[in-house]
This record gives structure tokens, sequence and C-alpha cells, in this order.
């Protein structure tokens, strides 16, 4: 214990003054971001490869490069090979800062699973490739290099910009997020965030939507268990674990969480109504009606993308049950993940998962999830911004409000008060989403443009 807390300190002292290759600051913007993009899509940053402290090092050394004082770049985390990196743009400070958070670890990629190395930068004529093009090295790198670019343009904000980039999001965030708001919350207090978990819609290569998450769901897992005294399976009876647990699974199935809307889901539906045309436009302006029309409601609750923004959601995802071939059960469990909306109690869901599943014989269990968190405001000033800047680069594109249903580092940082929005400006088509996926890739433009509209979008928070 002792020693492990010994290696803890050291690593959150350790200076960047040892971070050693320089880099030359390239004149032409595409050319910055480009090379800081290529730079930590080539980090390994992986469970397996563990390069993210090599990563931030490397991200830490274009902001020395630009003139960033030593003292306004952080490097520091749980683990040597998990480095975090705050850095901080110094503003007049007449109001409380702003963060621009991304994370630096990605999921793992094979090389045989890919038609090109996940961990080199590739690209065709339209497109960038490799692990982490999206999700989230895109936003890491420009946040980066925004920040060459504003101490280059000399741009003299209201109030500091604070980079975090941060390497634990895709296994929990424990040494990553979470250890920074545990550890050094000083580092990262400011009056709102920007993070990953919005994204610009394309549709047949046009710029449908901009959308800003607001909200996230919240996972949560439940265990069924049904218990009997068995016995030989030469002898079977009705009663029996498996059945008793298979009929369970299937009341879950049936059933369907009430319908619940905050705010954010309503202006959501709203834009959603504009953004189609006919009976679905239709059925989404009948989400905001009072009782909800049931033929709308059963239209859309049968699409799983939009099923999952009405309600909680549950299902089973794993199964285990008996002990030998020839003999009867005498237990089944199942684990049923559970997506709950923002501000739901895990005791309530409990309560209504037993209701359901109707039978005293089973016990069902609450074993852990996601604290809960609450959606952040749509402020005035969060939203005006999103929609100047957006109006400014794609005349016409809705705003949408959005909440996720998977987590991100945004939650962490709602439950510790700070409003976290998820918007990135970075267009991508939403029938072909990569993202943990193979060949993951984005659109050179996307890329450049979102560089530009987050840019943008940091210069009017902070002026
Ligand atoms: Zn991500």
């Amino acid at each position: 214990m002792k020693i492990k807390s010994l290696v803890l300190s050291l690593f959150a002292l350790l200076s960047i003054s040892n971070v050693s290759a320089q880099r030359s600051i390239p004149t032409d913007d595409q050319q910055l971001l480009y090379e800081i993009y290529k730079e930590l899509i080539e980090y390994k940053t992986t469970t397996s490869e563990q390069n993210n402290t090599l990563a931030v090092e490397g991200m830490a050394a274009w902001l020395q490069a630009a003139g960033f004082a030593e003292e306004d770049i952080f490097i520091g985390g749980a683990l040597p090979h998990k480095g975090n990196l705050v850095a901080r743009y110094r503003g007049t400070g007449s109001r409380e800062p702003i963060i621009l958070m991304a994370h630096i670890d990605v999921v793992e990629a094979e090389r045989e699973d890919w038609n090109l190395d996940p961990f080199v930068l590739n690209e065709d004529a339209d497109f960038y490739y490799g692990r982490g093009t999206i999700d989230d090295k895109a936003m890491a790198a420009i946040f980066t290099a925004n920040l060459v670019r504003y101490k280059r343009d000399s741009y003299v904000p209201d109030r500091d910009i604070i980079v975090a980039l941060t390497s634990d999001e895709e296994t929990g965030g424990s040494n990553g997020i979470n250890w920074l708001l545990e550890n050094h919350p000083g580092l990262i207090r400011g009056a709102l965030a920007i993070n990953e978990g919005g994204y610009g819609l394309l549709q047949d290569g046009k710029p449908l939507a901009n959308t800003i998450q607001i909200a996230e769901k919240i996972f949560a897992t439940f265990q069924l268990t049904a218990r009997n005294p068995g016995g030989h399976s030469s002898l079977p009876r009705d009663d029996n674990a498996i059945y008793d647990l298979a009929e369970a699974m299937l009341k879950i199935r049936d059933f369907d969480f009430p319908v619940q809307l905050n705010d954010v889901m309503r202006l959501s539906f709203q834009r959603q109504a504009e953004i189609n045309t006919g009976q679905r436009a239709d059925d989404f302006r009948a989400l905001l009606q009072e009782p909800i029309p049931q033929d709308s409601l059963a239209r859309l609750s049968a699409e799983a993308a939009i099923n999952a923004q009405l309600r909680t959601t549950a299902v089973a995802t794993l199964l285990d049950g008996g002990h030998a071939s020839n003999a009867l059960p005498q237990s089944a469990v199942a684990t049923v993940n559970v997506r709950m909306l923002p501000g739901s109690d895990p005791q309530d869901v409990l309560r209504t998962l037993t209701r359901v599943v109707d039978n005293p014989a089973l016990e069902v269990a609450y074993r852990g999830g996601g604290r809960v968190s609450q959606p952040s405001p749509l402020t005035e000033e969060i939203m005006s911004a999103v929609e100047t800047v957006t109006q400014s680069m794609w005349p016409g594109v809705t705003v949408m409000p959005t909440m996720s249903t998977g987590a991100t580092d945004g939650a962490k940082m709602r439950i510790e008060g700070i409003p976290t929005y998820g918007v990135s400006g970075l267009f991508v088509d939403r029938n072909d989403m990569r993202i943990h996926g193979q060949d993951e890739r984005l659109l050179k433009k996307s890329l450049y443009e979102g560089y530009d509209f987050l840019y943008r979008l940091a210069v009017e928070l902070t002026r």
C-alpha cells in the first residue's frame, strides 16, 4: 500500500520537463492539425499497449513549442502509463473558465481485423483512417491545435480555456477524468465543459443537423436468480429453475418502461420533426402531445435507436444455469442490463422488474451501475453559441439536443456540477458510423470543418 501511494505521488509530480522532442509549428493551419492528428493516432493508446502517457507528453510538446509556460501544463495520473494532460490558456479571468475535454485512449484494434494498419494514419481521397480518427482523437488533436492557434493569434479570452486530455474513458474513467476530479479538482474547475458525444449528421453527403449531447443514460446491472431443489433428470417436473427463469426473461422482453420525456428530449423531437418529412415528421410531432397517440408511439418505438431515447430499457445479456447435463437445475441466473433515463433511481427499477417478473420464488437484485447524473441545462449561453457558429458555417442546419444511450466522461463532470455539452461539429454519415469498429474513419472535410467549428465555438464562449 505504501509503495503504491509513493508511486502515485511521484507520478503526479512528474514534471513535463522530460518531454523530449521539440515540435516545429507549421504556419499552415491544416498542416498543423494534420501533424498533431497523425502523431496522436499513431500512439497505441489501447489497454494492451498503453502508450497513453507518451501521447499526452507528445501533445504537451506541441504546447511547449507554441510557448505555453510549464506552470500551465500539467501531466499526471494514477498509473505511470495513464497520464492525463491539463493545459490552461489564460484569459482575463473576468468569468469562470471553460473546459474543452477529450479522451486519448482508444478501444483495441487488431491489424488482422482491419484492411489497413489501425495505428497508422492512412488516407484516401476523402477519408482519414485509423483507430481513434473519430473516437476521440479528432477532438483531442483539434483542441491541442486550437490552443496553438489561439496562442499564435494572440487571442485574449475573457476567461481561461482549459484543455483536458484524459486517458481512461473507454475502460471506465477511474484513472482519467475521475482521478483528475478527485485529486486535482482545481485544475478542471469551470463554468461549463465541451466534450465528445455530439456529431453533425450527414444524409446523402449533406449536413442535416448538428447534435449537442446534453444528457446520458445511466447503465445499471440487475441479476435474476431462480432456485430449485433439483433432482435426477430422468424424473422431470414442471418446476424447474431454467423454465422459471426463461418465463421471467420473456416477461421482461415484453415489458416497456413508460415513456418519459425531459425538456432536452422534447426539444430534440421537435427538431427531429423539422428535419424529417411526411408520416415520420408527424410521428415526432405526436410525441409532444399529451397523451401521445399510440400509433405514432408504436411506429417510433419499433426503431431501437429512437425507443432508447423514449424510455428506460432493460435487456437480457448473460445467462448461466444448471450444473450437469443429467441433473435438474438447482439454479439459473440471468443478467439484465438496464439503461436508465437520467435522474432515475435504480431502486425504482428494481421494484419495477420485481413486479414485472411477478414470481416470489425468483430473486431480483441490483448489482450496481453508474452514478445518477442529471441533464445539463439548455442555457441561452451554450445554445446561442452553438447556433451562431453552426448557422455561419452550415446555414439552415438544425441544432439538435440529444441524450446518449451510452456513457462518456461527461456524466462524471455533470455529477460534479459542471454542465457538460457534447458537441464537435464533426459531420459523419449516420448510416456509416464506425466508432469502435473496423476501419474507423473520418471525412477529411469534416475534420477540418470541425477544427474551425470548435475554434469559433470556444471564441464565442469566451468573449
Ligand atoms: Zn469516446
